[in-house]
């Protein structure tokens, strides 16, 4: 037996003493309770979880000490101590605009999906069969976009405006075919936006051109323009003219459109955009001070195998039944790595289903009539503006408005707004900016010119304005073509029809509701209840992302407070909230270590070294940043094969920048080499790049920070209990050490970030920032002992499952113990051989289980990754192993040649319903055998809704929006 060091002994005695006591957080979110993990220890021959981590995390990393974090807190004394937090920020009204406003929430989507683990906790739906109800949702989120934008084709999300128009501009710049190096940017586009898409380009050695439209004569060959619709101040400009020009110079037309907009104005795709892109965000998705919101993007059908992105389509099952499934996935990054144009993995599903429904259930009468309102209540107080003597910047309107003031008024207006507790948008000197929304009433109108009269009595009275007004509802360029004429948009206005609808899609989708999902890699645990109340609180929610900071305290001490927690738990020196997920951490740290290069003079430096097991997403942000990818091969123990390293760090020497390397590795264990890894960057100049999507394995036990790496990013949603919503939302923060600090991101718009900074990466300054308050929560009930403790069970759970599967399914990797890390690779080759049986016939096979299949031939092909997570109970784990080891027995009927080696309960599942209760039935094995082969099926039975799904089918007869009705019926 290995004796562990004393100290890790003490704080072993001490959890058990103080922390596990049975009504504590911890014992609610670790799913073994003390007996338990003591009766896996047994089954795996060890004494303690001490015993454990010794024989599994190398001694030269472990950590010496407990980390400083304050002690764990109750459920309801976070919950309290948050509330106190969020007391700190001051909801104002904010009429700031630039891409955020205000709206409502439906109540029955925000309690229904928001507030929902039947939604929030499902995957991203790879497994199409179990997902068709959130694949559903998505589509109808494609075909709102599709009809609002007048384009052709739509992706389910992207992560903000800002990043959706530098993906616009990438794709442009892959399409184009003028051969130019330079991207035009109207200077009328939101801020934020230009420098998100300034960022980006840099890496690439893109030339952004800013300027003024009308000025611009494509002269200068440019690949792409960039343009806002209505533009930032609030002008809706005619973009005929000036598209048509950069048709001709061969430029493709990027148009960031307010989607609200769009029911009353002129589609960008009716005035020739190539590309539409922007936020959902005001289709009834909270501010929450910058995110998380759904970004879209759509485009011509041409274009389709270019999008970045997710995008749902239309396909059948094995009966001939309509399905949906993500298309056209050969696009993605995880396949096309180095080659990939975008890295986007994690988007924001949970919250483009929401605006989806919020479409569904105002429908296109109720979406119009909502912006006619706006329009109205814009037209009051344009005219209330000039009848009191102000200018403003144009009559060609939807809900900005921009007032010209002296340089002393504007302060005083300025002053009147905040003793109002009102926010207006500053747009220079002598401009300020107004923007209505949904929840502007008359009042509001009221107040705002009230602001702007100053001592004097209103001359008018707003409600006769109003009446006045009333009439004219046609704004410039106004809309004449129909949208969302489908009848899933005319069908559920009321509360009932809509809930029923919600839960008719939840009930198609396996979530962390029923079963665990046991993703190797993307970590499926427990998103707390108590985790995530705080989201949807107003002093949260309500929060403009530009608010002056003075009214964000609240905010501001959640993020100091994480921030130093995070750096703590990873030993760096600074974090950066910003990146909106993963893989955005990626491509930030990246391009951090690129701008300290070129900082020390050395700005050549652009070699990325990646082991062939990485994950998909790392040389698709390297390529983004500008870099050259070289693979790094790994050995037969799936380690980063060290000699191959040395010579490839030498080989490339002078232009080394970094090496990107995942720890525990991809293939789920420790290196013990991990040190000598980063040594040997090191040592030719290069940064240690750690992509900490299994840090789950490392909290509480060593720190990136201490081994080696320079910069790591952390998946909030998958570490620290944010949900996955079914594809996003995420957050992705990067840790630096010290020398790295300096090139955090910055945002010139709330003016954060240090002289070196790296620019924006995001839209907003800190990113999603109402979900922080998840892992806030989190590490707050948790503490230092706690989550130490998690990922020791963590590690327990996983050695659990790969030593009751070894036999049946050979585990692939272990360390030289024997032993894993936090999650296992399960190798299901051999079965092709001996029964004809594919990974996918297993993974569809565990849904007539009721269970979601693990992640699928990543990273090697033919195997499964299981990744249990320290929050499923013994009992669960032991119910995942038997459907697996009763899977195994029904393989090995086919290899006895007791079962037919085509038609067997594998190869024909998962079963539906439909098909199990049909009058024929003409296979060799019972429809009892196929519906219920184990206890557990008997008491609650998951249903797929559809059979096993023909990709192929849909990728060649691409659809992507809903089909006519008829479609389904037949
Ligand atoms: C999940 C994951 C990523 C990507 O993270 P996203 O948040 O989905 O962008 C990158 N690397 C690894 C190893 C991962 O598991």
């Amino acid at each position: 037996m290995v004796v562990d060091s004393p100290r890790t002994q003490i704080i072993g005695e001490q959890l058990q003493q103080e922390e596990r006591s049975p009504n504590s957080f911890i014992s609610r979110h670790i799913g073994p309770n003390t007996a338990q993990v003591q009766q896996m220890l047994d089954v795996l021959g060890l004494e303690s979880l001490d015993e454990l981590i010794a024989k599994t995390v190398p001694q030269s990393i472990r950590q010496k000490r407990l980390l400083e974090l304050l002690p764990p807190l109750s459920e309801s004394a976070a919950l309290a101590q948050l509330k106190a937090i969020a007391a700190k920020n001051q909801v104002f009204r904010s009429f700031i605009g630039m891409g955020y406003y205000n709206c409502i929430t439906p109540p029955v989507i925000q309690r229904n999906i928001l507030e929902n683990p039947g939604w929030y906790t499902a995957y991203t739906p790879y497994q199409p069969e179990i997902s068709q109800g959130r694949l559903e949702a998505l589509l109808n989120f494609q075909t709102t976009i599709i009809d609002l934008t007048g384009l052709e084709i739509a992706n389910a999300s992207l992560l903000d405006e800002a990043t959706a128009a530098a993906e616009a501009m990438t794709m442009s710049y892959g399409i184009s075919k003028n051969k130019a190096k330079a991207f035009f940017v109207s200077d009328d586009c939101h801020p934020q936006t230009i420098e998100v898409v300034q960022t980006r380009a840099k890496a690439l050695g893109i030339e952004i051109i800013i300027g003024d439209r009308h000025k611009f004569n494509f002269e200068q060959p440019v690949f792409g323009v960039l343009l806002q619709y209505p533009a930032s101040n609030g002008v809706i400009y005619d973009y005929r003219a000036f598209v048509e020009q950069a048709h001709q110079a061969g430029a493709l037309v990027t148009v960031a459109a307010d989607i609200l907009s769009l029911t009353l104005l002129t589609p960008p795709g009716e005035f020739g955009a190539d590309i539409a892109v922007g936020s959902t965000q005001r289709f009834g998705v909270p501010l929450g001070y910058g995110g998380p919101h759904a970004a879209y993007f759509a485009t011509k059908e041409e274009y389709k195998r270019q999008v970045p992105g997710r995008i749902v389509g239309v396909s059948k099952d094995v009966s001939g039944k309509t399905a949906l499934r993500l298309a056209l996935q050969t696009r993605e990054q995880h396949i096309r790595r180095d080659k990939a144009t975008s890295n986007i993995c994690t988007a924001q599903v949970l919250l483009a289903v929401m605006a989806s429904m919020y479409a569904v259930y105002h429908g296109p009468q109720g979406l119009k009539q909502i912006a006619e309102n706006i329009y109205l209540l814009t037209q009051v107080l344009a005219t209330g503006l000039k009848q009191l003597g102000y200018s403003i910047i144009s009559e060609q309107f939807f809900d900005t408005v921009g007032v010209e003031l002296g340089k002393d008024n504007l302060v005083d207006i300025l002053k009147a707004a905040q003793a109002r507790e009102i926010n207006l948008r500053v747009v220079n000197e002598t401009t300020v900016g107004i923007s209505l929304d949904e929840t502007t009433t008359l009042q509001d109108v009221e107040d705002l010119l009230a602001i702007f009269a100053g001592d004097r009595n209103l001359p008018f009275a707003v409600e006769q304005l109003a009446t006045e007004l009333a009439g004219n509802n046609v704004p410039f360029l106004a809309r004449s073509s129909s949208y969302l004429t489908h009848p899933v948009f005319n069908s559920y206005h009321s509360e009932t029809e809509l809930l029923r609808y919600i839960y008719r899609l939840q009930a198609k989708d396996l979530s962390l509701t029923t079963s665990m999902i046991p993703l190797g890699s993307c970590t499926m645990k427990l998103n707390a209840t108590a985790e995530m109340m705080p989201v949807t609180w107003a002093e949260f929610g309500n929060i403009h992302p530009f608010a002056p900071r003075s009214q964000t305290k609240g905010y501001q001490i959640l993020f100091a407070q994480l921030e130093q927690w995070l750096a703590e738990i990873t030993g760096f020196a600074g974090v950066s909230l910003q990146p909106n997920a993963g893989s955005q951490g990626e491509y930030t740290g990246l391009l951090v270590i690129r701008q300290y290069h070129e900082q020390r003079g050395e700005g050549h430096r652009n070699v990325c070294l990646i082991p062939t097991s990485a994950h998909g997403t790392n040389p698709a942000s390297a390529v983004m940043c500008g870099m050259k990818v070289v693979p790094v091969a790994c050995d037969e123990q799936g380690n980063v094969d060290v000699n191959d390293l040395q010579a490839k760090a030498q080989k490339h020497s002078h232009e080394l920048a970094a090496l990107m390397v995942t720890y525990p590795s991809t293939h789920g264990v420790f290196e013990e080499q991990i040190k000598d890894i980063c040594a040997i960057v090191h040592a030719q100049g290069g940064q240690v790049y750690m992509d900490g999507a299994n840090m789950n394995a490392q909290v509480g036990l060593c720190r990136p920070g201490d081994f080696g790496a320079d910069v790591c990013h952390l998946n909030l949603h998958k570490t620290f209990c944010i949900p996955h919503g079914g594809g996003g939302p995420g957050m992705g923060p990067i840790g630096v050490m010290s020398h790295l600090v300096p090139f955090l991101p910055g945002h010139s718009v709330v003016s954060i970030g240090d002289e070196q900074a790296i620019g924006a990466v995001a839209a907003a300054p800190w990113g999603s920032a109402s979900i922080l308050t998840i892992s806030w929560m989190y590490i707050a009930m948790m503490g230092a002992m706690g989550l130490t403790e998690a990922t020791k069970v963590a590690i327990l759970n996983a050695n659990y499952i790969a030593h009751k599967l070894n036999a049946d399914y050979p585990v692939l990797y272990k360390g030289k113990t024997g032993l894993v890390a936090h999650e296992c690779i399960l190798d299901l080759r051999g079965l092709k051989k001996s029964a004809g049986i594919e990974v996918d016939d297993i993974a569809k096979r565990l849904m007539d289980y009721g269970f979601h299949a693990p992640t699928v031939s990543w990273p090697v092909a033919g195997t499964m990754m299981v990744e249990p997570t320290e929050s499923e109970s013994k009992a669960e784990l032991d119910r995942f192993c038997e459907a697996m080891s009763s899977i195994r027995r029904e393989i090995a009927e086919i290899e006895a040649g007791n079962a037919d080696m085509k038609d067997n309960v594998l190869k024909n599942a998962p079963h539906t319903a439909e098909v199990l209760t049909a009058d024929e039935w003409e296979h060799p094995y019972s429809r009892k055998q196929a519906a219920y082969p184990a206890p557990w099926t008997r008491e609650h039975k998951f249903w797929a809704a559809v059979g096993r799904i023909d990709n192929a089918f849909g990728d060649r007869n691409f659809v992507c929006s809903c089909l006519p009705m008829e479609a389904y019926s037949s």
